[in-house]
């Protein structure tokens, strides 16, 4: 299996190119000023090979991989769920993929960007948002810009955020990137953030606020959320939310009825987008009132006499990205939103729980269960109760070989050997019990024959990689 060609460069049959590319129709130009010798191709080696072969190539290679298409993808923190197909239709009509963002009557989109920002405005209590974001972290990273901007618009030096250990790892990088230092706050034994440490951190001053991914990526939902946002603005802080997952509490309850002042949403994760295989995202960010000023330029304002983009303001922290963001995802996000409706989203977060807490509590009869509680959209399982010394690698590799996809491993870093497991909503429960067989087949596996599980995957088109070599060396051309 290995040595089947995956280039199609490996599939040419015949080698008659000058045949094969048409002749030009134009003068030929001198490179000779333009391009350095180096630099210019002499040949151009295109594979010439039958359609049938090329159908063959590709249909091949798309069957050894596997996507929420194929089956159960369980991957924590990534919301990796079924997408309705109607939203790609929606998001490639001509009116919405062909135009340029330059053009002048584009009032269409203008509009839907600005709906947009109003319907996530009522999702999650918020004033004003931004659709520019392309990235969860890259509204991570404007927030706190925002943030920035605040204090130093009202002369105040703040040089400090606190962030939880169970937050996303992206929340301290884009702090770090943003120029704030860390205070790290430990959670405690039910996966919290610790009140009383939350309040010393804030008394010592400097402190900007803090940044809180919730549910944490210990999938629990703080039961003192509206405790720490009072306390992080007694001191004068702003409150971060970081909602990239907010499907368990769409519809329910609202980051901004919480205390938050600045939220980001992935659109690519819970809107109809789908997360991963490196496509455009879309992070866009909400704030409250006194922080709309900030926010980046272009900014659409609606008045009596239409939509218009405000531009050069002196309190906006500029542009954040080039034009309106990734529209695209913007456009996908909206079909779903209005298909779905308050019912259909509030379902969203009702089955994305319902789903999770399943699992959780068939599986916590052979899986060690660190924080044995309800979970939203996701909860953490570790390999301590497996026998024989089988791992959570060995586990995650032998989930393949049943034709599903792991969960997220090794993460949250807080927990050893973790398993982080997020169903999603749109699983049925025959699927959802089809993984909750495989998991138990694997516990008896590792019973009877462990050694088996070491070796695992072989089922698949590569099997089990030395992780180590992988990484120093890897080897990435053919
Ligand atoms: C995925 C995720 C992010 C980062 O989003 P990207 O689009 O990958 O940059 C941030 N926070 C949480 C909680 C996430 O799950």
């Amino acid at each position: 299996m290995g040595s089947e060609p995956v280039l199609i460069f490996s599939k040419q049959v015949k080698k008659s190119q000058k045949n094969f590319i048409p002749k030009m129709d134009l003068e030929e130009v001198s490179l000779e000023n333009i391009l350095p010798k180096e630099y210019q191709r002499t040949d151009l080696n295109i594979p010439e090979i039958p359609e049938i072969e090329i159908v063959r190539h590709y249909i091949g290679l798309s069957k050894k991989n596997y996507g929420v298409d194929t089956g159960i993808y369980p991957l924590g923190s990534c919301t990796m769920k079924y997408n309705p197909k109607i939203n790609e239709v929606i998001a490639r009509l001509p009116g919405f993929a062909n135009i340029h963002p330059l053009q002048t009557k584009n009032e269409g989109a203008l509009t839907l960007i600005f709906e947009m920002a109003k319907l996530l405005g009522k999702i999650t209590g918020m004033d004003g948002f931004t659709m520019q974001p392309a990235a969860g972290a890259h509204g991570e990273l404007t927030g706190l810009f925002i943030m920035k901007k605040y204090f130093e618009n009202k002369n105040i030096n703040k040089t400090k955020i606190i962030i939880p250990d169970s937050a996303h790892g992206t929340n301290p990088a884009s702090a770090a990137i943003a120029g704030f230092s860390i205070i790290e706050l430990e959670s405690n034994e039910s996966g919290e953030v610790p009140i009383d440490q939350l309040e010393f951190a804030m008394k010592e001053g400097d402190v900007a606020g803090i940044m809180l991914t919730n549910p944490n990526t210990l999938g629990v939902f703080d039961s003192q959320i509206l405790e720490i946002t009072r306390i992080v603005h007694k001191y004068g802080g702003l409150c971060y939310y970081d909602g990239a997952n907010l499907n368990p509490v769409l519809g329910i309850c609202r980051p901004g009825d919480m205390g938050f002042d600045i939220v980001h949403l992935n659109l690519h994760k819970t809107f109809s987008t789908p997360h991963g295989g490196g496509g455009p995202g879309s992070g866009p960010v909400g704030v409250k009132e006194e922080l709309i000023q900030f926010l980046p330029e272009p900014c659409l304002i609606s008045t009596r006499s239409g939509i218009y983009c405000r531009e050069n303001s002196n309190t906006s922290i500029g542009y954040i990205k080039a034009f309106w963001g990734n529209f695209g995802i913007i456009v996908r996000a909206y079909a779903y939103i209005i298909a779905l409706g308050a019912e259909g989203l509030k379902r969203v977060g009702q089955i994305s729980v319902l789903n999770a807490n399943y699992l959780r509590v068939l599986l916590k009869s052979k899986y060690n269960l660190p924080y044995d509680r309800l979970c939203f959209h996701e909860f953490i399982l570790t390999d301590k109760k497996i026998p024989n010394g089988v791992t959570t690698e060995d586990i995650a590799k032998r989930i393949l070989d049943y034709g599903f996809y792991a969960p997220t491993i090794y993460f949250p870093l807080i927990v050893s050997g973790a398993m982080m497991i997020e169903p999603t909503e749109t699983e049925t429960k025959t699927s959802l019990d089809q993984f909750y067989d495989v998991l138990i087949t694997i516990y008896k596996e590792a019973e009877s024959t462990p050694e088996l599980l070491k070796k695992a995957p072989f089922n698949t088109p590569i099997g089990r990689l030395d992780a180590v070599l992988a990484a120093r060396k890897p080897v990435l051309k053919e």
